[in-house]
């Protein structure tokens, strides 16, 4: 890895934060964005308690696999775990973003699944997005929870929490934690509009079944 792959890598994690802020996925500092640097299998993510507004991409942390800090003058986001965790068990993942936007975290707190509702989502994102259970905000047991919910998907939920999109590269995940806010709150208007979830209908089985395989085929293609 050249220091340019590494900038380049700080560059597109200081984009993807200020992104998420400005399409109110987050709000000050919270949640976080990170990419996994594929020649050193290093990790640019973003830094703790930094407000998106006043960052720089001089305050995004360089880290290593075991949460090690390589190059950066402030702490890792303390959520650094869950993120590592994700890419130790998904190899096709490169990119991890985790937000606290409204409609999905609504269905956090609701423990409830997101099924799929409309054509894109299971294209994108691989089928009904689960919840992860509850673990305290930075630890282990967080991480272990998400990686079992999230599966071999693209999206989660983080019980009582928030939401965590991944993918192959920043703008893809990105793309996809907009995608799931935006069914979010389609499922809950449609929801209360038909009067409970129990009148909603998805989308037919085969359907569901023919994009799971284009998933798969995007995803073996890096292009989801
Ligand atoms: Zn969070």
């Amino acid at each position: 890895m050249t220091p340019d792959n590494t900038q380049d890598a700080k560059n597109q994690v200081l984009h993807t934060c200020q992104s998420m802020q400005s399409a109110e996925l987050v709000l000050g500092s919270s949640g976080n964005a990170s990419y996994r640097i594929e020649s050193t299998d290093q990790v640019a993510i973003t830094p703790s308690s930094v407000d998106y507004s006043c960052m720089s991409s001089e305050d995004v942390m360089i880290i290593d696999m075991e949460g090690n800090i390589v190059e950066g003058d402030r702490n890792p986001s303390i959520e650094h775990p869950l993120h590592l965790a994700i890419y130790k068990a998904r190899s096709d993942v490169k990119a991890v973003v985790h937000t606290h936007c409204v409609y999905a975290s609504a269905l956090a707190v609701l423990q409830e699944p997101l099924p799929p509702i409309v054509d894109e989502f299971v294209i994108r994102l691989g089928g009904q997005v689960e919840v992860a259970e509850y673990g305290m905000p930075g630890s282990e047991k967080l991480a272990e929870n998400v990686v079992k919910a999230l599966g071999p998907r693209n999206a989660v939920f983080l019980a009582n929490h928030g939401a965590l999109c991944c993918g192959p590269t920043l703008d893809i995940a990105l793309h996809n934690a907009l995608l799931l806010e935006r069914v979010a709150h389609i499922y809950l208007l449609a929801s209360a509009a038909a009067g409970g979830k129990k009148h909603l209908k998805t989308i037919p089985p085969d359907a569901i079944e023919t994009q799971a395989q284009m998933f798969e085929l995007m995803k073996r293609m890096k292009k989801r």
